[in-house]
């Protein structure tokens, strides 16, 4: 199957023939016929699937084959949880519009920096823009952005809406839209809150699921899990840096802190490494991002909510510091590598005392993995008598949190604990 046969035209197949696509996704070869046709999809997919191309290329088809007159309303609103993943969908609108006779217009449209050259940007209409909830929500206030004529919304990770909590937003944004449109829903997991988002939102959708929330193809991501004691791990990475040649290299902690700690001491030994995390300035962010795509910098360390639907191309590692909280997370972080046929290595820390949550990872995601020791590395520690497992969540099962668990899950979590009322 080809991209053409798909329905495309020759402007976009010759702009993903450029990029190496040799043939469409599982994803995309269900997607792309309907949504050309005007069919509203739910797609379970993450990152990694090729799903972005998979509403993409189908959107920019309809767009130029039915060209706006001179005031471009929004005819694309695609509304994503962060703004690297914004960033991302619009270099992608970019490269695969490229050969387009009539350019479309793109506006982003996200928070943390600046609303005026957005504002300005969205003077004269766009045709697509792809926005986080709060910046996009600002804009309509400023009569900046309006969204009365939107023919195609795209949920992009709609699972991750709600869980960095942008439900009433979404729901306002929602409001604005006209009833007769075209909707597409793609989201890794399909929590109630997406379930029910997905009955009110979408008409007779064709639902797509491709992966089923599995692991990534294991002949492209090599996983493996190495017992350390905790305190030594950054010598463990500086050691595991030495001895392999791996351009880049992606390190999951569990909180800010860690993040810019890790980072620093890396840099201290001579290892170019920054830190990426919710804390830092969209600039900073940005600048992170870009100087360790560019391999201006060998180690990105970052938290889940910043890493979330990165895309590297080639990363060839990936390092859990921390181990995600979320036995979930650990499909989506290690995701990260093994990308569009790309071999990656995965490589997870492992201490006594979070030994029990990662066999609750590999049973959740129903994989097992050796443990390995490295030399002059092997574990001294032993868990701390009654640590009973970690639930998803964070909590301990089977007794209450007590004042101390609370402190450490604030701690690593990179906030301060909630008061008591
Ligand atoms: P996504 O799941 O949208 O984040 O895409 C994951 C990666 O796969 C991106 O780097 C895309 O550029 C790449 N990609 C998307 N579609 C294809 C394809 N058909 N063939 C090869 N690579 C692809």
């Amino acid at each position: 199957m080809t991209f053409a046969s798909l329905g495309l035209s020759d402007a976009l197949t010759r702009a993903v023939a450029e990029l190496g696509y040799d043939e469409p996704t599982p994803v995309q070869r269900a997607a792309i016929p309907v949504v050309l046709r005007g069919g509203d999809v739910q797609a379970s997919a993450k990152t990694g699937s090729g799903k972005t191309a998979a509403f993409l290329l189908p959107l920019l088809e309809a767009l130029r084959a039915r060209p706006g007159g001179s005031v471009r309303p929004v005819r694309a609103f695609i509304l994503v949880p962060t703004r690297e993943l914004a960033a991302q969908i619009v270099e992608a609108v970019q490269q695969y519009g490229r050969y387009l006779k009539k350019p479309l217009k793109t506006c982003l449209a996200v928070g943390g920096v600046s609303a005026n050259p957005q504002m300005l940007a969205l003077r004269g209409g766009a045709d697509i823009v792809v926005a986080t909830p709060g910046r996009a929500l600002d804009l309509v206030e400023q009569n900046a952005l309006r969204l009365g004529q939107v023919e195609t919304l795209v949920l992009d990770e709609a699972d991750r809406l709600f869980s960095l909590g942008f439900a009433d937003e979404l729901n306002r944004l929602l409001a604005l839209l006209p009833a007769r449109r075209q909707n597409l829903l793609f989201s890794a997991t399909f929590p109630p809150s997406v379930r029910t988002l997905a009955e009110r939102l979408l008409q007779e959708p064709t639902r797509i699921d491709v992966d089923e929330g599995e692991l990534p193809s294991a002949d492209l991501i090599v996983q493996r899990a190495i017992r350390v004691d905790a305190p030594r791990r950054t010598m463990l990475l500086r050691q595991l840096l030495e001895t392999h040649a791996w351009s880049h290299v992606l390190t999951f902690v569990a909180s800010r802190y860690a993040a810019d700690h890790v980072a620093l001491k890396l840099s201290r030994a001579g290892i170019p490494a920054t830190s990426l995390h919710g804390e830092l300035s969209q600039g900073a962010r940005t600048q992170a991002l870009a100087d360790f795509k560019a391999k201006r910098v060998r180690v990105l360390v970052a938290t889940d909510v910043a890493a979330r639907g990165l895309d590297i191309a080639g990363l060839p590692a990936v390092v859990n510091y921390d181990l995600p909280r979320s036995t979930v997370d650990y499909v989506h972080r290690i995701g990260r590598t093994g990308r569009a046929g790309e071999q990656g290595v995965a490589i997870s820390f492992v201490s006594a005392d979070t030994e029990a949550h990662f066999r609750l990872i590999e049973k959740r995601n129903h994989f097992a993995v050796a443990r390995e020791q490295v030399a002059g590395f092997e574990p001294t520690e032993t868990a701390a008598p009654a640590a009973p497992p970690l639930d998803v969540n964070g909590g301990v099962k089977g007794r209450r949190k007590s004042k101390k668990d609370k402190l450490r899950e604030a701690a690593a979590a990179g906030h301060p604990p909630k008061r008591k009322p």
